[in-house]
């Protein structure tokens, strides 16, 4: 095991407390299917929403899109992906188990010693039929990869954009790969959600830029709580390079199962708009104002995935340790990813604390994630809290009857401060943007 935590930790936890569950579960699950639960759900869009910020909202030069998953077919033709998006398979003529030749070690089945097949070429993408006719005309693909729907879109982007380069367009959306080896929970699966960025620039400027994405995806995930020594950088060989790519770098978390991709960033050249230039018959060309020049802009692609992105904060953040002779697992997700900002407990479920607690609930709902929690002793759910990765803990009690003040227990010190109620949303957001508990909070203080 690298890193502090197990992968079997994580699912647990996952299962546990609502992250993750297996797929259609009832039926037995369906391998590597995966459906996210309450506090997933929460943390999948909070970390989409982080990229959405940064990428998007904040900034000037990058648009946001939404293209459609079913394409025409065409494009995958002009992309390369019907002829060359496979990976040598094998199968073992004992077990039938299938595995990819890149991670054999040796010639012979890893599950149980049996003799191997020659590799075969196996394309990844998911086949299926558009209209009623089952025929090859009528054949489309599930997208395995959002970045084809932005390339088709350039000439939009121009005609919307100031016309000026660098332009970049960026979307978050699902992919489909047949994985041959899915598995480690959600790390490889066969859908998944990609985060990509397709940046054009001028031809000469690409080393400038792609040092720029390097650098500013690298610290995106630092800035979110990822500590550093957990992630590092990758080059690409020039025999790792894709056919079309320039340079390329890894991003590489280390996961439970050692160093392993988080997100990849490629230069690729002028490849995908000439591609999709000569099989569409359209001039992708674009005019430069300043030098009065005609060129095929150059693409920085920074691509993403949510689900390991996902997984990685959670291992990332998961803590075990001894407080007060007990045993607490606490996930110190950074505040913007964390699913719930404020958990309100009544220390019981007592019809006079009920309401007070209920209306205090009511309040805080429309500014903040908001949990409420009065099933089982006061201290149960404040472990729940933990695992969930809850900043604030506010429990009313029955002093709060009588002198309207309230207890917020801060997840990352265990500092507790009691406030009055009406000035109980202030003090949140107050915390909630940094401002020190008793303690500085340990998100605030692992970042110097
Ligand atoms: P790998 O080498 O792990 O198969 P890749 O290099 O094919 O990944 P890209 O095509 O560069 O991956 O996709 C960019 C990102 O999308 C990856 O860094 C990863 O975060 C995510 N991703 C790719 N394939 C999968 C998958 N099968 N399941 C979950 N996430 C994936």
């Amino acid at each position: 095991m690298s890193g502090n935590v197990s992968m079997e930790k994580i699912v647990s936890l996952c299962k546990r407390r609502g992250f993750v569950f297996p797929s259609s579960e009832i039926y037995g699950g369906l391998a590597s299917c995966w459906d996210y639960g309450p506090f997933g759900v929460e943390l999948k869009r909070n970390i989409k929403d982080a990229w959405w910020r940064t990428i998007v909202q904040e900034r000037d030069d990058v648009l946001g899109l939404e293209t459609s998953i079913m394409m025409h077919p065409k494009i995958w033709e002009a992309s390369g992906h019907i002829d060359s998006f496979t990976d040598p398979l094998v199968e073992c003529k004992s077990c039938h188990l299938r595995w990819r030749t890149e991670e054999l070690r040796d010639e012979k089945c890893p599950k149980c010693g049996g003799e191997l097949t020659e590799p075969r070429m196996f394309n990844l993408m998911f086949r299926t039929f558009m209209g009623p006719v089952e025929d090859e005309a009528s054949t489309i693909y599930l997208r395995p990869e959002t970045a084809q729907g932005m390339f088709v879109n350039f000439e939009n982007a121009v005609t919307i954009s100031r016309k000026k380069l660098p332009l970049g367009i960026a979307q978050i959306g699902k992919s489909f790969r047949n994985e041959i080896t899915p598995g480690n929970f959600v790390f490889r699966t066969r859908e998944f959600e990609h985060m990509e960025v397709e940046y054009f620039v001028k031809p000469g400027d690409d080393k400038h830029w792609f040092d720029y994405w390097v650098k500013e995806r690298f610290n995106w995930y630092i800035d979110l709580g990822i500590k550093k020594e957990n992630l590092r950088l990758r080059q690409h060989g020039r025999d790792e390079l894709a056919h079309y790519a320039k340079d390329c770098y890894d991003i590489e978390y280390l996961f439970p199962m050692g160093w392993a991709e988080l997100e990849g960033i490629a230069n690729r050249g002028d490849y995908d708009l000439t591609q999709h230039a000569k099989f569409s018959g359209k001039d992708l060309s674009f005019y430069d104002n300043d030098s009065g020049q005609h060129y095929i802009p150059y693409i920085i692609e920074p691509s993403a995935g949510v689900e390991r992105s996902f997984l990685a904060f959670l291992i990332d953040s998961y803590r075990e340790e001894v407080v007060e002779g007990e045993k607490r697992v606490v996930l110190s997700l950074h505040p913007s990813l964390t699913p719930i900002k404020v958990a309100v407990l009544p220390l019981s479920r007592n019809e006079k604390l009920t309401p007070l607690a209920k209306e205090i609930y009511g309040q805080l709902r429309s500014s903040f994630t908001t949990y409420y929690d009065d099933s089982q002793s006061i201290g149960r759910r404040y472990r729940r809290q933990d695992e969930i990765g809850s900043l604030f803990c506010v429990t009313i009690d029955f002093e709060s009857l009588e002198d309207h003040q309230v207890t917020i227990r801060d997840r990352d010190s265990l500092a507790q401060i009691r406030v009055p109620i009406e000035e109980l949303e202030k003090t949140l957001r107050a915390k909630l943007s940094g401002e020190p508990f008793d303690a500085s909070p340990l998100w605030a203080t692992r970042q110097k």
